[in-house]
């Protein structure tokens, strides 16, 4: 099953697509991790990415495309995949469209009271991309990932500033994208301003539709 996971930051895209990664056995393809892998090893990429991310901007739509059309092109990502945080702009929707045709759009909602609060408590896991909550989602062993031992860091754009920002990208870059969506059938919303297990039922409520 091909997925898209839309939404704004904190809307907990990255959590929900970890459990249907599980659910359903294909794979989870973060855009924002895989540049954050990018920083991370320093390689080209990273480095022209890296300021942009912190003050919380779009990565340029060629690159962003690029990064997608090759990850896409795996064997694993053959029979299905969920994409979160891609696309971001009508460009990447468009690009995309060309490349595979998408199940599902699920477009998660979520008030921007509750989206700075959940984003000024993540924290998450560098060697594993999870994401956890100060409050709302703690790992078992305060500060250390539940899956590999790693010690949980706070990324460097979810700072008060950059959220604002991300914020302010997100309505004027990706907002429109739900009406793009809905024009062709694809959009099913799910309101995500509830705990993580009432989250992932109405998730998985459209999926076996
Ligand atoms: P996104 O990928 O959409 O930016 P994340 O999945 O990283 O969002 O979630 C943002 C923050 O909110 C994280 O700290 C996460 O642990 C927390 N979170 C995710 N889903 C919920 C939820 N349903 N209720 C409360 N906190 C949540
Ligand atoms: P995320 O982990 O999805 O919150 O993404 C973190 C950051 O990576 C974003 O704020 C952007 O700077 C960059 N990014 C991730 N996905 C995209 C995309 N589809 N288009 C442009 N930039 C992106």
């Amino acid at each position: 099953m091909k997925l898209i996971f839309l939404g704004p930051p904190g809307a907990g895209k990255g959590t929900m697509a970890a459990r249907v990664k599980e659910y359903l056995g294909i794979p989870h393809i973060s855009t924002g991790n895989l540049f954050r892998e990018n920083v991370a090893e320093k390689t080209q990429l990273g480095m022209q990415v890296k300021e942009i991310m912190e003050q919380g901007n779009l990565v340029p739509d060629d690159l962003t495309i690029a990064i997608v059309k090759e990850r896409l092109s795996r064997p694993d990502a053959e029979k299905g995949f969920i994409l979160d945080g891609f696309p971001r702009t009508i460009l990447q929707a468009e690009a995309l469209e060309k490349m595979t045709s998408i199940k599902h759009v699920l477009n998660l909602i979520c008030p921007d009271r509750e989206l700075i609060r959940r984003l000024t408590g993540r924290r998450f896991c560098p060697a594993c991309g999870r994401s956890y909550h100060v409050e709302f989602i703690p790992p078992k062993q305060e500060n250390i990932c539940d899956d590999d031992g790693h010690q949980l860091s706070i990324r460097d754009d979810d700072t008060l500033e950059a959220v604002q920002n991300r914020l302010n990208v997100y309505m004027e870059k990706t907002r429109p994208l739900i009406e793009w969506y809905e024009n062709r059938g694809l959009l099913r919303n799910i309101e995500a301003d509830v705990p993580p297990d009432t989250v992932f039922e109405r998730i998985q409520a459209v999926l076996n539709k």
